[in-house]
């Protein structure tokens, strides 16, 4: 067996007085799909964000490929330049698209690998055009984000983050900010990256997506992580009461 591509062992964060992450065991498969799923407010978008260490955690591990993230040693927070380079091989997905108004589709795909990677600009344009005609953007390279739908938008923002070339892509409710008739299309891109063998973890509300493509779904209550199994054995059999629950109100 692969080691995992993020190993979270006894992760702790609290803000302030408040404990939002208890010792938090997860171990993220290469090359699937694993879905955050549970409450609002139980974890799941600080857990996302203690991967790539935009939110710093307090005790535990995480591993990225082995290597321990945000510390080099217990206690002693990595330099800038290290944590960079390790943020290079993970991509973020934000239920907000977060994209640049002033520029178009293409350039805000661009702007990422001229001024993180020191690419040229032809080499960036070039690049950036072969992001978005994956994600079925080809005739809207030239548009500025307001004319675009929101399903384009978020299509744009997956465009940047696997420009970079990710090894691990991270998904924070990427269709919840979405009309409902233009979640699909966003869904649809996942997939498509998802079945190239792309490393994802997505948190969602989408329970097709998750019972669907999904191997393995986690749950979370109250900074715990509940369980984390196949889809059938969380969606379908659920075991843990707190599970249950959650589930009858998506029925
Ligand atoms: P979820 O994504 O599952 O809805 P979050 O991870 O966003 O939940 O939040 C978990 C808990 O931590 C919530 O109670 C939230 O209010 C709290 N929290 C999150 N970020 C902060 C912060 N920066 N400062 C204080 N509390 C926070
Ligand atoms: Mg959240």
């Amino acid at each position: 067996m692969q080691a995992s591509a993020v190993e979270i062992q006894k992760v702790n964060k609290h803000f302030g007085p408040f404990h939002a992450l208890k010792d938090v065991d997860l171990s993220i498969p290469p090359g699937r799909v694993t879905c955050l799923i549970g409450p609002s407010g139980s974890g799941k978008s600080t857990l996302l964000r203690c991967i790539n260490f935009l939110e710093p955690y307090d005790s535990g591990e995480i591993r990225i490929d082995g290597r321990l993230m945000g510390y080099d040693a217990p206690g002693r927070k990595m330099g800038g330049r290290a944590l960079r380079e390790m943020r290079r091989s993970i991509g973020m997905v934000f239920q907000q698209f977060n994209l640049w108004p002033h520029m178009t589709a293409r350039e805000n795909v661009a702007e990422g690998l001229i001024r993180v990677r020191g690419m040229s600009r032809a080499d960036a344009a070039t690049r950036a055009a072969a992001a978005l005609a994956k994600v079925g953007l080809a005739d809207k390279m030239d548009n500025h984000p307001s004319r675009l739908s929101g399903g384009q938008q978020q299509r744009v923002a997956i465009a940047r983050a696997i420009a970079m070339e990710p090894r691990l892509m991270l998904f924070d409710e990427p269709t919840s900010a979405l009309d409902p008739e233009l979640v699909g299309e966003v869904l649809s891109v996942m997939k498509t990256l998802a079945s190239e063998g792309m490393t994802m973890v997505v948190v969602t509300h989408e329970m097709g997506f998750a019972a669907h493509v999904a191997d393995r779904v986690a749950f979370m209550e109250r900074g715990e992580l509940v369980a984390a199994d196949t889809p059938a054995a969380i969606l379908h059999q659920p075991q843990d009461p707190r599970i249950q629950s959650f589930l009858r109100t998506y029925h």
